[in-house]
């Protein structure tokens, strides 16, 4: 195929992130259920002399343009695998935060993967395709495949789990971002100096929440909001504390639960519908307590080709 090729990938949000202790290889095991929202990276792979790395959107500057961008070494794993050279353009039009706990990069990487299958004419099956995601980042297989998911293992053991309806979600992106791996490391050091221990033999085996699975199915959003978790928010906070004042504002006005997506700085707000939503974030906005305030619901489909 010499047209180009458009791939179009939600962010999510982890409306379960519960954290076992520190494994002997740096990672912890995770009971992580993910739920795709509307806010899209598109990712456009154009036939070139060599691998380049375009970026556009509010966050463009903060993008590596070298190999160690995601999307790129999605690229090159996938030629590698099939003995081509990554000779593509790829273009990131981005509207997901970069560093906002929302799988920003894990997103590009999934739509370069599926971009240049289409494009190489590759024809890498599913089970290959989630092969190279998991090799990649422990959160890209869920880009892939969107909806909602438990991820067990470091997140990227994937179970597509029912749901019984759309969930309003109002999210404030914040000033900067904050790095996955200080997170993780903060959440160590916070369980260790409570005494408790950080290792995988003091932490309990992490486990999804019955309750939150039942909300889940139902669509219940005030149950799915009782049973909301993320077992990173104190290491978040412990880094940026100001993320209280934000939790806190759309607290009072009227959201069904306050969290910070995944690692953070994002805070991502439920609420009971789309009149709801439109409150909180006017209030979120109105509070001058973070950048940008996004209004979207989900679930919704993983990775797609546009116009395909
Ligand atoms: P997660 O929620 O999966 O922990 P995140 O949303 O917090 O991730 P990303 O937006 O994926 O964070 O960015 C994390 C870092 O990865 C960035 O600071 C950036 O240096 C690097 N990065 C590599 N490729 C990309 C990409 N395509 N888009 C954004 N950041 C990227």
């Amino acid at each position: 195929m010499t047209r180009p090729v458009t791939a179009r990938v939600p962010a999510k949000v982890n409306v379960q992130l519960a954290v076992g202790g520190l494994r002997p290889d740096g990672f912890h095991d995770l009971a992580n259920v993910f739920l795709a929202v509307g806010l899209h990276d598109e990712v456009t792979a154009t036939p070139a002399d060599s691998l380049r790395l375009t970026v556009e959107g509010a966050d463009a500057g903060q993008v590596p343009l070298d190999r160690t961008n995601l999307a790129a070494r999605a690229a090159s794993a996938l030629a590698e695998r099939h003995g081509i050279a990554p000779d593509v353009h790829l273009h990131i039009a981005k509207d997901i935060p970069v560093a906002g706990g929302m799988a920003g990069g894990s997103a590009d990487a999934a739509g370069a993967l599926l971009a240049c299958d289409a494009l190489w004419g590759t024809k890498a099956t599913r089970a290959e395709l989630l092969e190279i995601c998991a090799d990649l980042g422990s959160d890209i297989p869920f880009s892939l495949v969107g909806g909602v998911a438990l991820g067990r293992g470091r997140g990227e053991l994937l179970t597509p789990l029912e749901t019984g309806g759309t969930f309003h979600w109002v999210f404030a992106v914040a000033d900067g971002g904050l790095s996955t791996p200080a997170v993780y490391r903060e959440c160590d050091r916070l369980r260790e100096a409570s005494g408790a221990g950080a290792s995988a033999a003091d932490v309990p085996e992490p486990e999804p929440s019955e309750a939150l699975l039942d909300a889940l199915r139902t669509g219940d959003a005030t149950a799915l909001a009782a049973a909301v978790s993320n077992d990173l928010q104190p290491a978040a906070l412990s880094l940026r504390p100001a993320l209280a004042d934000t939790l806190r504002a759309g607290a009072d006005a009227g959201a069904l639960a306050s969290l910070v997506s995944g690692s953070g700085p994002t805070c991502a707000f439920l609420a009971k519908d789309t009149e709801a939503a439109q409150a909180v974030a006017g209030a979120l906005t109105a509070s001058g307590t973070c950048r940008t305030v996004r209004i979207t619901s989900g679930p919704v489909p993983g990775a797609r080709l546009v116009g395909a």
